[in-house]
């Protein structure tokens, strides 16, 4: 357990999980005064992403309870530091997944923070002082001002939320294998959930033929109506599967359970490249056969750095890009939880934490 830090002297009203049994209860607690290099943050909305379950549930063995989740937060600067020249109060801004990191390796001073060995991330985490961070399932948050990012004006706070964290995790591997300015290739998106969906929009935006593969039939329509996906495949189904064989530059693999790799890596072209950012709690089989066979390469990617999510999000207010969303109540919280596990969403839960008065 991290130490009480002096500072930490604002009370804050949030939610939290106190164990495995992931039930989310009402929970006060401590934040920091906002220091020189802080902004203080009134939450708006939070974004409920699978990462939140879990953390909730202990799936990575890593959670510190009580946990307060969220990592997809948007709100109003209402406070801001002596050295923050960036923002001014009444912006409206946003964040991720990312709390603190060293400043000072190579990648923190190569704008890829995100991979910096001292990443603190914004729930989970232990800051510069030493103290746990609590995430967005709460009414405010006070961040430093180098991991907080802007909204643009056209974009509407719920709906922009989840690409705090869904948005920049998808945009990372696109922009990392030339597939955002570089328009025609053939792309697959496994999983259509929460990352999945904002996948197909940043595919189709940017101009190329995505592939939806699914174990959900049922999301077939409205992928292809509303999301503007050109092909929809069941992964469950072997016939569909080897039909499609070799067709695919690259996919992107957003599956949140344990499952095998083989099946998948068939469908990439020679020389393709499939890139998991999906966490499941038990390692992924990688049969070597379809790897050899087509020259293949499977990696993976975390996120994305601050420049990279600001450079997503005004990207995103230019294409007008925003997530599909439903929006819940503070009450409404474990209900969300529960149906996110079972893949009954579309396509991301967000928590209207400042209530419908509070509406921007
Ligand atoms: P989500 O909304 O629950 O979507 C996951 C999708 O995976 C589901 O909608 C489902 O799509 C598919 N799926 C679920 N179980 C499956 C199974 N057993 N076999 C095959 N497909 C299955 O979750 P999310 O919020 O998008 O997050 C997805 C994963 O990414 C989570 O593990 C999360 O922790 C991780 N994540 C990683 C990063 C990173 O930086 N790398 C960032 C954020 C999240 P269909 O119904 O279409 O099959
Ligand atoms: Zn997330």
């Amino acid at each position: 357990m991290a130490q009480a830090t002096p500072n930490h002297t604002q009370t804050v009203s949030g939610w939290a999980a106190r164990d495995s049994s992931g039930k989310i209860t009402p929970f006060n607690f401590k934040r920091r005064e906002n220091g020189e290099n802080d902004v203080t943050i009134e939450i708006l909305y939070c974004g409920m992403c699978h990462t939140d379950i879990h953390h909730v549930k202990d799936d990575w063995g890593i959670t510190k309870y009580p946990v307060v989740p969220g990592h997809e937060i948007t709100g109003i600067i209402t406070k801001v530091g002596s050295n923050v020249s960036k923002f001014k109060m009444g912006d409206r801004v946003g964040v991720g997944c990312l709390a603190a990191t060293c400043l000072k390796c190579e990648y923190c001073k190569g704008s890829q923070e995100n991979y910096c060995d001292q990443v603190e991330f914004t729930y989970n985490g232990i800051f510069w002082d030493g103290s746990i961070t609590y995430g967005g399932y709460s009414k405010m948050l006070v961040a430093d001002h180098r991991y907080v990012v802007r909204i643009p004006d056209n974009m509407a706070m719920d709906r922009a939320a989840p690409l705090l964290c869904a948005g920049i995790t998808v945009f990372t591997p696109l922009k990392d294998n030339n597939l955002v300015d570089t328009k025609g290739k053939k792309i697959g998106i496994i999983g259509l959930g929460g990352l999945g969906h904002v996948a197909v929009k940043f595919g189709k935006a940017f101009g190329h033929h995505v592939t939806v593969i699914s174990t959900s039939p049922i999301k077939e329509q409205e992928a292809k109506d509303n999301l503007g996906a050109d092909d929809f495949i069941i992964s469950t189904n072997p016939k569909q599967m080897l039909e499609k064989k070799r067709t695919l530059d690259f996919i992107l693999d957003t599956v949140s359970a344990k499952h095998s790799l083989g099946s998948y890596l068939e469908l990439l072209k020679v020389n393709g490249t499939l890139v998991i950012v999906g966490a499941p709690d038990k390692p992924i089989d990688l049969p070597a056969f379809p790897m050899i066979f087509g020259k293949r390469t499977v990696k993976g990617s975390m996120i994305g750095s601050i420049e990279e999510t600001q450079e997503m999000m005004d990207l995103c207010g230019k294409h007008n890009i925003l997530s599909d969303i439903e929006i819940i109540t503070t009450d409404q919280i474990n209900e969300g939880l529960e149906r996110l596990a079972k893949n009954d969403v579309k396509y991301r839960f967000v928590i209207d934490i400042a209530g419908p008065s509070s509406h921007l």
